[in-house]
């Protein structure tokens, strides 16, 4: 009789979206004449940019002619986007990574999940709290996390709070993790880390043999120019830190699927390096993204796609721009929406976060997601998002500040 993995069965049930868009649909349904503002999906909603379907186009027209036609691509992605990358998002930045270091996948969401793959289960993770929910569900699904208790949180993992307090930025924990999940900018909470924040992460991680999984798949949205865009802008990451980007945020691929994760060289652990291992894993698992995506996506580093694609950020961030000020304005605390697309509102008068994202449901028909679904941290707070289109926006707001 086969068993099966007992890990999944401890998962809480009920996934945050869907019972946001469960309680959406069925206010939708009770009120058919009510137009709904949706400020909780975390989707992008503007089209690929013009010299992305360009080069989808020619690259699906390669595919057609025997000369041109490609099977199977490199395991680890083509070199003209590998070289791109290296190019465009490392040296320009002043950061020198190999090219055998960079590893073309179909989502930054499956690479942050598979990476758990090349870590034993004896391993410490620490994630923060509020959190993007995936770190925390493919630990527990790998049996790293213990059991889910009451007060919401696993019993083997080691929760960060990011707080006002902290500026939601993880002060460091008690407890010395061996894995540390960070993510900047942030989701939900639109913090970014300075290069002095990460520098102490970098400099614990190495001194404790840790290793850091950072997930920069919001970088393109950072205004700062002192924030840096990649871990490797802090000395010593290399020898510490695994980063993971993805074209979704940036150039509107949530639907069309690329992303790359860098494994640098210098990373080892028990005498193995990482690099190896993950390269092992992919090169077992997976057969590699499409050509046809590649090409695409190697269309956003030319002249003309960098504009493209700056234009549709500076237009997301013109939302943030417009729900940030106007919920500032009539007095509610509003964090992020500077250098991310989220927006973090603490609840009115210390409502709670489920009963503040239904209140904005029922009176102002807005959809927005509740903090606590992120981690207990989040507690007391909503997350709306800037991907939505500019009217959306602005009549959001109004709805929202008259029904407060
Ligand atoms: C959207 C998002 C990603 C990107 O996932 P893809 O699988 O590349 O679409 C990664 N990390 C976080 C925190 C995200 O919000």
């Amino acid at each position: 009789m086969a068993k099966i993995n007992g890990n999944f069965q401890k998962l809480p049930g009920s996934y945050l979206f869907t019972e946001t868009a469960r309680r959406a649909s069925a206010y939708a349904a009770a009120h058919p004449d009510k137009k709904l503002i949706k400020l909780g999906i975390g989707d992008v909603t503007q089209p690929l940019v013009p010299s992305v379907i360009k080069a989808l186009h020619e690259a699906v027209d390669e595919m057609g002619h025997k000369s041109t036609f490609k099977g199977y691509g490199p395991d680890f992605g083509y070199d003209f986007l590998i070289d791109a990358i290296v190019k465009n998002d490392y040296e320009a930045r002043g950061v020198k990574i190999g090219k055998d270091e960079v590893f073309i996948s179909d989502g930054a969401k499956s690479d942050c999940a598979n990476i758990s793959d090349i870590f034993d289960i004896d391993n410490t993770v620490a994630v923060c709290d509020p959190v993007y929910p995936v770190y925390v569900d493919t630990n527990a699904m790998a049996g790293r996390a213990g059991d889910f208790g009451n007060d919401g949180r696993w019993t083997n993992l080691v929760y960060m709070p990011c707080t006002e307090e902290n500026c939601f930025t993880p002060s460091i924990p008690s407890k010395v993790p061996d894995i540390i999940y960070l993510c900047f900018p942030n989701n939900p909470t639109g913090a970014v880390a300075t290069k002095e924040q990460l520098k102490a992460w970098v400099d614990y991680a190495n001194r404790n043999g840790s290793v850091i999984l950072f997930d920069s798949a919001y970088e393109a949205y950072i205004s700062d120019p002192s924030i840096p865009h990649s871990i490797y802008e802090i000395d010593g990451a290399a020898e510490c830190a695994i980063e993971f980007r993805s074209y979704s945020k940036t150039a509107g691929f949530t639907g069309t699927r690329c992303s790359y994760t860098v494994v640098p060289k210098a990373l080892m652990r028990g005498g193995v390096s990482l690099n190896w291992l993950w390269g092992r894993r992919q090169s077992t698992r997976f057969n590699g993204t499409a050509y046809i995506i590649q090409k695409a996506a190697a269309a956003i580093y030319t002249e003309q796609g960098k504009k493209e694609t700056r234009a549709v950020i500076d237009y997301y961030m013109n939302n943030a721009r417009i729900i940030r000020e106007g919920l500032s304005k009539v007095g509610l605390q509003v964090f992020g929406g500077i250098n991310a697309p989220y927006i973090w509102v603490k609840t009115p008068g210390g409502m709670g976060s489920w009963d503040f994202f239904d209140r904005l449901l029922d009176k102002a028909n807005v959809v927005t997601t509740p903090g606590a679904g992120f981690g207990p941290s989040g507690e007391g707070y909503i997350r709306l998002t800037a991907f939505g289109d500019a009217e959306s926006a602005a009549e959001a707001v109004e709805r929202i500040v008259r029904n407060l």
